[in-house]
């Protein structure tokens, strides 16, 4: 593999340890959220249409949320490391993420790992969220942050592509990667759709697997 090599990787329940929003929802959203999930996950509905419709359900204010997220949200403690791992071997590292930006940044703050990101903007008015796109792709409703799109730019500009996700949202980049690093949901697809993968609990078995390729 030529050196010149790009790591895009989800955010919630990939470099956390679980989904930050369906955390949210299950604390803060009636339980019909999970009636979205489901149409969701049967790929009855997008991404956009479905964070659209579960967080028009939360109630509370954006002070109560960060509070919910610092008691309840823990990073992949191997993550730390993997950023490390990357800055020495000039890995290139970008998080993209259909979560929102008001616990994606925080918390990215709060681990002090300033990393380029992409994801999805809330908009705290009169008690609700309203999500906007600002990473969208044009030419396509389903997804708010296009995962796919940022892939196709580093390719461009000549990186060999990781990918590295958990979820629904990360089938799309996976399709197109030159190498997958999947769990969970992403694995099962990944699985009925006949994509490669490789397998991974945390970061230190990404770093193992790349370290070989770099
Ligand atoms: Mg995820």
């Amino acid at each position: 593999m030529p050196s010149k090599l790009a790591v895009l990787t989800d955010f919630d329940g990939t470099i956390t340890r679980t989904d930050v929003a369906e955390a949210i929802l299950e604390e803060f959203a009636p339980s019909s959220w999970w009636e979205i999930e489901e149409l969701h996950r049967a790929r009855k509905i997008g991404t956009r249409e479905s964070m659209v419709r579960q967080f028009a359900l939360v109630r509370a204010k954006q002070a109560d949320l960060i509070r919910f997220v610092d008691e309840h949200v823990e990073i992949d403690e191997t993550f730390p490391d993997f950023v490390g791992f990357c800055n020495r071997r000039h890995i290139r590292l970008e998080i993209v993420s259909e979560g929102l930006d008001f616990y994606v940044r925080h918390l990215m703050r709060k681990w002090d790992l300033p990393l380029p990101l992409r994801t999805n903007h809330a908009v705290f008015e009169e008690g609700r969220i309203r999500i906007e796109y600002p990473w969208a792709d044009a030419t396509c409703t389903l997804c708010g942050t296009c995962k796919l799109l940022r892939l196709f730019q580093l390719r461009t500009e000549g990186f060999r592509m990781a990918y590295v996700g958990d979820g629904h949202s990360d089938l799309c980049p996976a399709v197109e990667a030159d190498v997958v690093f999947a769990k969970r949901e992403l694995a099962e697809l990944c699985a009925e759709e006949s994509i490669a993968y490789t397998p991974f609990v945390n970061f230190a078995d990404v770093q193992r697997h790349l370290r070989g390729l770099t």
